[in-house]
């Protein structure tokens, strides 16, 4: 019996350690930054409002203008 209470206590440590973990590593998701191709500036990828998908990756933008100049030459700013 004395095991089993051990163990229990283990167990709801680790829960409680992986549910403090997972909302520490969510908050460093939302400050996840992705850089604009076009003027090289620090964009937030969770509130940014212009973003578009070229062959399979999203490319984030900090203003329309920035989105527009991408698109008319994806090439151009995509490397590799
Ligand atoms: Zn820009």
């Amino acid at each position: 019996m004395t095991f089993l209470r051990c163990a229990s206590k283990n167990t709801h440590l680790t829960f409680l350690k992986a549910f403090i973990f997972s909302d520490f590593s969510k908050m460093i998701e939302d400050d996840k930054m992705a850089k604009d191709p076009i003027c090289g500036m620090e964009v937030n990828e969770k509130t940014a409002k212009y973003k578009t998908t070229h062959m399979g990756k999203t490319y984030y933008f900090c203003s329309p203008g920035c989105e527009k100049t991408f698109k008319a030459n994806p090439q151009k700013y995509v490397k590799g």
